[in-house]
């Protein structure tokens, strides 16, 4: 059966619309048994996606859109403005493990307008992953639209042999230029001998979402509809089309249908969850984690309790016994280095939650709080049957929260710390005062319905207009409002930016690319949706 091997979610940053739920059960709805994620640059959704496909009794495919630089990623010269688009999708561990090595050296190291890969780093992390020329962006379709015919069929040759598998993407949409590509496409796999694959370029689930993509392409290039030379999709043919469409759309080439299930088949990646990674501190002598954290803890009863009961031993030694059977003396130790560090700077912090339950905290002196007297239960904290992650709960004075951060990089690894990345939605106003921009519309007006949006968190357009009535009455009367709010409600709580989590800090056991990509955090272009 056809399988979709390329398709943008929202995480294709303001140009994909497909939200993940809504898409995987589409998917479903249409008796899909496979489906490929490949957002632009990036594997945001990754892992999302994942899950939600698994749930689904879907296959998932992790891939990604990636942009290779016409040259090197170093370059940065006027003309590197203009790169090509691939997709790279992952057979196994070992291509999903070299996607990550690809966003993460995009973004680090080839990072100019977008984040690039070049061909020396498809050479080297070529492994387990299989490519198709792209869009109409891809290479080969470019040298082909510039009638270089000769250089294509060189590319396309480069691209098998460092892929092996390597695909011609057919795309059949009404646009004028893909009839020259595809005729070029064509010849060019009968003659080298490569195979040619249908995709459709899928930005948002359903046809009727076409007009609300357009308006989400006009917030995010910051142009109207009415702007003429703004970037455009030239019509609504970009959603996820069924199995049935696709096979009738190409019943001259069934093979490039024939081939996405080959595809599928090919890709058969298993993620792992619930396999922790913790970091490790260096241990004096001989000693275990858990040695080493029972030593700690015994000096720190004897300054807490210089006569401690039976009771309060007891407690140690169970708590030390439960620590060491769920293994996370580690986490223990690496919290305690941290704190240890933090007092000796004079830094201010304080512990929330239920951390406060466990006496082997408090004798570390991370906590203040007596769980003895209290009589707090530590089960809450950390059980056997459970066997979660701890969560001890650090807050560190606002200005100085950089030099923690500093501290752990510097003692764990750069490669191995990291801030976690989150992503600003189009809240309820930010989707108003967005799409109004986008309708071409006065500030005035839509400041003035933006306004009558409830100011508190997690409101949407639907509870406003129930709860206010003003809103209410001009949504009714007023078409152009009634237009802009029902056009607001269409793109509401979409992703609309990636920013630096205020509180996440990742520290990692082996560097971190093994396990998640990487970027480098953005000063948040767009603040906090305010008033
Ligand atoms: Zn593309
Ligand atoms: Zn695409």
């Amino acid at each position: 059966m056809f399988t979709h091997l390329h398709v943008h979610s929202e995480y294709s940053l303001l140009d994909g619309m497909c939200r993940i739920p809504r898409l995987m059960s589409r998917a479903k709805e249409l008796g899909m048994d496979s489906l490929a994620i490949t957002d632009h640059g990036v594997m945001f959704g990754a892992i999302e996606f994942y899950l939600a496909a698994k749930e689904a009794g879907i296959k998932p495919i992790i891939g990604c859109e990636v942009y290779v630089a016409q040259d090197s990623r170093l370059s940065r010269d006027a003309g590197d403005k203009k790169n090509h688009h691939l997709i790279l999708l992952a057979k196994n561990q070992k291509g999903y493990r070299n996607l990550i090595q690809l966003t993460t050296k995009a973004h680090l190291e080839g990072f100019y307008y977008k984040p690039r890969v070049d061909k020396e780093l498809l050479q080297e992390y070529h492994q387990g992953l299989i490519a198709l020329s792209g869009c109409i962006g891809g290479e080969i379709p470019g040298l082909v639209l510039g009638g270089h015919l000769d250089e294509a069929k060189q590319v396309a040759l480069w691209y098998k042999k460092t892929f092996g598998d390597f695909y011609l993407e057919i795309q059949k949409h009404p646009i004028p230029e893909l009839e020259q590509i595809n005729q070029a496409l064509i010849a060019i796999s009968s003659e080298l001998d490569i195979p040619l694959v249908a995709t459709s370029d899928v930005h948002y689930v359903n046809r009727e979402d076409a007009s609300a993509h357009d308006l989400l392409l006009c917030i995010g290039t910051n142009s109207s509809i009415y702007d003429d030379k703004r970037m455009k999709m030239a019509g609504d043919f970009l959603y996820l089309k069924s199995p049935q469409e696709m096979a009738e759309l190409y019943q001259d080439i069934p093979q490039a249908i024939e081939n996405t299930e080959r595809i599928a088949q090919m890709c058969n990646l298993k993620l792992e969850f619930g396999r922790f990674h913790l970091p490790e501190i260096e241990l004096p002598g001989d000693k275990t984690a858990d040695d080493f954290l029972a030593e700690l803890c015994r000096e720190g009863l004897q300054e807490y309790y210089p006569n401690p009961t039976s009771e309060i031993k007891e407690r140690l030694d169970y708590e030390l016994e439960v620590i060491k059977q769920t293994q996370f003396a580690d986490y223990f130790l690496v919290v305690w280095d941290i704190i240890s560090f933090a007092k000796k700077q004079n830094i201010l912090f304080g512990v929330r939650g239920s951390a406060a339950a466990s006496l082997v905290l408090h004798c570390l002196g991370i906590t203040e709080i007596d769980p003895i007297t209290y009589k707090l239960v530590f089960e809450r904290f950390l059980n056997v049957e459970r066997k979660e992650m701890p969560d001890v709960d650090l807050d560190f004075e606002d200005e100085r929260r950089d030099e923690v951060i500093s501290y752990v990089s510097q003692k764990y690894g750069q490669d191995h710390v990291a801030q976690i990345i989150t992503f600003g939605t189009l809240g309820a106003r930010a989707a108003l005062r967005d799409v109004g921009r986008a309708l071409a519309m006065s500030y005035g007006d839509v400041d003035r319905v933006a306004r009558l949006v409830p100011w508190r968190p997690g409101v949407t357009l639907a509870r406003a207009l129930e709860e206010n009535s003003e809103l209410g009455n001009i949504y009714r009367e007023d078409a152009t409002i009634r237009n802009l709010v029902d056009s607001a409600r269409r793109v509401e709580g979409i992703a609309r930016h990636a920013s630096t989590h205020a509180a996440g800090v990742v520290i990692s056991k082996e560097p971190l690319t093994n396990q998640v990509p990487l970027q480098r955090a953005s000063r948040a272009k767009y603040k906090r949706e305010s008033s």
